[in-house]
């Protein structure tokens, strides 16, 4: 049987062409490349958590443009450092476009009134306070940059340096980056880590979902200790989502 390759979409036609070109690229340059193709009209974003790690991409960002919208998940369930360090790095950067994203009312209020639904239902929770707000605010963007990298480990072991999903570009930068190479980055450039990376938090999400690991641990093990859930949502494509709508960036 004649065996019939499936069309790209032009999308995804554009995304394997830019991670042919830039999948050994240092991060910089994936960077300049994401904001060289997209940046006119305002259709390029950086999502960022402000959390553990988020310092380096947020350092060379503001290296080559402060302007580009960061947008950042404020889920109403941050650890008071985490908002803390959202503004004093923003304003030590010059990032001059930060957004905080939040829940709508309207969902809180009918499914998250008592703020305790990550006790019962997890990937509700995430809908509601991360997926959903970014979902209408990246609407507007034809491409995204993200923070992950592939030795988080899970789904993000086969990550692609640029990748289509949900109908957008996505760059990721930083997927070929290990531990070494962002302490080697953040030294070389004083860069002031996130408080609770000292107090044992490696990857920092919402409290109540995110707990210290000991010393030799994965990275991501702290969150959602004990339950199978490894990922908010919001890098989950649609159709393969767990639930029909609904970690650290
Ligand atoms: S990480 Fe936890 S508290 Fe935060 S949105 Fe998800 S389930 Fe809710």
């Amino acid at each position: 049987m004649a065996f019939e390759a499936e069309a790209l979409s032009p999308l995804q036609a554009r995304a394997l062409e830019l991670n042919a070109r830039l999948r050994d690229a240092h991060p910089s340059e994936i960077l300049r490349a994401a904001i060289d193709e997209y940046r006119h009209d305002g259709k390029l974003a950086l999502v960022s958590s402000f959390g553990a790690e988020s310092a380096v991409l947020l350092h060379m960002l503001s290296q080559i443009r402060k302007d580009i919208p960061v947008l950042f998940l404020d889920t109403g369930q941050l650890f008071g450092q985490t908002l803390d360090y959202r503004k004093s790095l923003a304003t030590q950067l010059g990032l001059t476009d930060v957004r905080d994203l939040r829940p709508s009312f309207a969902d809180l209020a009918t499914q998250d009134p008592n703020a305790d639904l990550y006790k019962t239902d997890t990937d509700a929770c995430c809908n509601i306070r991360k997926v959903l707000p970014l979902d209408r605010a990246i609407e507007g963007f034809g491409a995204w940059i993200t923070g992950r990298k592939r030795f988080h480990g899970g789904d993000r072991l086969r990550l692609a340096v640029v990748e289509k999903s949900e109908g957008k570009v996505k760059f990721n930068p930083l997927a070929n980056w290990n531990k070494a190479d962002l302490d080697a980055y953040a030294e070389q450039h004083d860069l002031p880590p996130h408080p609770l990376v000292a107090m044992g938090y490696p990857s920092v999400g919402c409290w109540p979902c995110t707990s210290p690991v000991e010393d030799g641990q994965d990275v991501r093990a702290g969150r959602w200790a004990g339950s199978d859930k490894t990922e908010c949502g919001i890098h989950v494509e649609r159709a393969r989502a767990p639930v029909e709508v609904g970690g650290d960036i």
